[in-house]
């Protein structure tokens, strides 16, 4: 369960204070799969940055699975999202230098056996579909693929809340298609939270649930259509 309330953020741009979210009041369902739609420079990364606990609203605030993040240090929130949020980027960001499966092997946690590791790589590895490129450097695979292993690396720890920053904005519309599809299936399996940012109206309503960021952010309201 997800709670913002009466969030507001600003960005300090040339001196002075540039407002940028107004959330009056949101909260979001445990296993809910929502697409967030809207404009460019609307505040949707800034949303989601205030949901894995890397920024922190001027004010109100945002609640996670009970946790108040408004309250937290900065080492308590970079515990909470390495533990509790699996973050997936329009570009990736794997490590270019290590395998698929290396990419991977970085956020297993330390208490997991050799043999629990082992297993759990070789499952994810299956699901989505690229048991025979867990060898293959970034470089090596196609964009798509690249994609499925950022997945695997947000989601084999069964974080309750993952989040998507337009994580099909460099794909072709129908490996875009195929992603969005996978990424909803396995958090729908899993049970996890899923809340993806993305451009595309055709992909938003493959979600369950629509919001437009117009419906949270008062200063992005005029912009809803
Ligand atoms: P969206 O993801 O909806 O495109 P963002 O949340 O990235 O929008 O950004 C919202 C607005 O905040 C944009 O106008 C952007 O230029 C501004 N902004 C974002 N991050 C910063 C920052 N670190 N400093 C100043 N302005 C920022
Ligand atoms: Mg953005």
């Amino acid at each position: 369960m997800i709670e913002l309330r009466e969030v507001r953020k600003s960005f300090v741009v040339n001196g002075k204070p540039l407002p940028i979210l107004n959330v009056a009041e949101w909260s979001i369902p445990h296993r809910e799969r929502i697409a967030l739609i809207g404009p460019s420079g609307s505040g949707k990364s800034t949303l989601l940055h205030l949901l894995s606990g890397v920024m922190v609203p001027d004010s109100g605030e945002v609640w996670v699975q009970k946790q108040p993040l408004h309250q937290y240090s900065e080492v308590k929130r970079d515990r909470y999202r390495a533990n509790q949020v699996g973050y997936i980027f329009q570009d990736f960001h794997l490590m270019s230098a290590l395998t698929a499966k290396q990419n991977v092997e970085l956020v297993i946690p330390a208490d997991w056996s050799k043999k629990q590791s082992k297993e759990q790589l070789d499952y994810w590895f299956e699901r989505v579909g690229m048991q025979d490129r867990e060898h293959h450097l970034p470089s090596q695979l196609s964009r798509g693929q690249q994609q499925r292993v950022a997945i695997i690396r947000a989601l084999i720890t069964k974080p309750p809340l993952i989040l998507a920053d337009e994580p099909t904005g460099s794909l072709d519309w129908e490996t875009a298609r195929d992603i969005m599809s996978l990424l909803l299936d396995l958090c729908e399996q899993e049970g996890l939270t899923l809340l993806t940012v993305t451009h595309d109206l055709h992909l938003a309503q493959m979600y369950p649930k629509q919001v437009h960021i117009g419906q949270l952010n008062e200063l992005a309201r005029r912009e809803v259509i």
